[in-house]
């Protein structure tokens, strides 16, 4: 597709979800303006670039689609973006909007190849001689991501890096967020915040570097990352939207200058974990003992078996402790289950 053929298409029928699908793989660079000043550019397929006229002190990297069958974030996020082309919506910040690994959406899989949040922080090229669609996605999302912040005009800015996902299985809490590992440093209250103000007052606190894409934008960017999980993953389609509504309201409000209907951080709001332990599948044996349908940080009695692998019994070792996205589906070596126990971020918030 040529440049002008794209530019065509999406002024004619503001949609650059749609245009993204049909061309999975590849679009060209192209770049226009709308009537209200906004500058628009198409960087790559599911990759687009949006300047206001005027705009704060907020670089915002809205991102969804990173597991293909995840759909509902990529609906809630391209309604917004077709908001934003249409002129319905005046942004006030800089937003780059990602649809991650369109092959999958249009498959309706979560990967073609390699899981893409696996691949971040350079893990696309560890191992020398192994390629695959995700692989060069993960660095070229990488890239544009570098380029979005570091584009940006000098000055006192705020870097912010929402990365919008569905989970496997239902959760006790309908909607968490996985805040990256942040090396010691403090803990955001404005980012807590801003998750409750989302409707996700459930946390998961890092402790470890990730080969997710929020973590990337935490260590390698600077920006404030998240991966958020809005509810459970289903087709298009099939996704009732008004459970989304809040987590859409707050994201237009901050992308446009609207009202964010925060309340000042409490710990007592929030139901906070981090991790205790990381099970990952070392062989073909490996299996849970819980059923498909037991739902993220559901709790056991100590003692339970949980997961057994060629050699070992995986059990509840203390009180309290959660499961939280086990997966026995998972490449070899792979992680295939969180343990999870409550924590207080007390003193180490600000
Ligand atoms: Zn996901």
């Amino acid at each position: 597709m040529k440049p002008e053929e794209l530019l065509q298409q999406l002024q004619h029928h503001p949609d650059f979800l749609k245009l993204t699908l049909a061309h999975p793989d590849f679009l060209p660079f192209a770049s226009y303006q709308l009537e209200n000043g906004t500058q628009i550019q198409i960087w790559d397929t599911g990759v687009i670039y949006c300047l206001p006229k005027q705009f704060g002190t907020q670089d915002i990297v809205l991102s969804s689609g990173v597991h293909g069958n995840e759909t509902a974030p990529v609906e809630l996020c391209s309604e917004l973006l077709n908001d934003v082309l249409a002129e319905k919506l005046l942004l006030t910040e800089r937003v780059l909007f990602l649809f991650g690994n369109p092959p999958a959406i249009n498959a309706g899989v979560r990967e073609i190849q390699d899981n893409l949040n696996r691949l971040f922080s350079g893990h696309h090229s560890k191992e020398p001689g192994v390629q695959s669609a995700e692989r060069e996605r993960a660095k070229k999302l990488e890239t544009y991501v570098l380029k979005f912040f570091d584009e940006a005009p000098q000055g006192l800015r705020e870097r912010k890096l929402y990365d919008l996902h569905t989970a496997i299985r239902g959760s006790r809490f309908e909607k968490f967020a996985v805040y990256p590992f942040l090396h010691g440093e403090n803990w955001s209250k404005t980012q807590f915040e801003f998750l409750k103000a989302c409707g996700a007052n459930t946390v998961l606190l890092m402790q470890t570097p990730a080969s997710t894409f929020s973590y990337f934008a935490a260590q390698s960017c600077k920006a404030h990352g998240f991966t958020i999980e809005l509810g459970k993953v289903r087709p298009f389609g099939q996704n009732d939207m008004s459970r989304f509504t809040q987590a859409a309201s707050a994201l237009r409000a901050l992308i446009s200058g609207g009202e964010l209907h925060t309340t000042e951080f409490n710990e007592a709001d929030f139901n906070l974990y981090e991790v205790r332990r990381s099970i990952n599948k070392t062989t073909e044996a490996f299996t849970l003992h819980f059923a498909d349908n037991i739902e993220n940080f559901t709790t056991f009695d100590v003692g339970t078996l949980l997961a057994s692998d060629e050699g070992v019994e995986y059990k509840v070792e203390v009180e309290g402790e959660a499961i939280i996205f086990p997966n026995p589906k998972v490449a070899i070596g792979q992680r295939a289950m969180l343990m999870v126990k409550p924590v207080s971020v007390a003193g180490k918030v600000s």
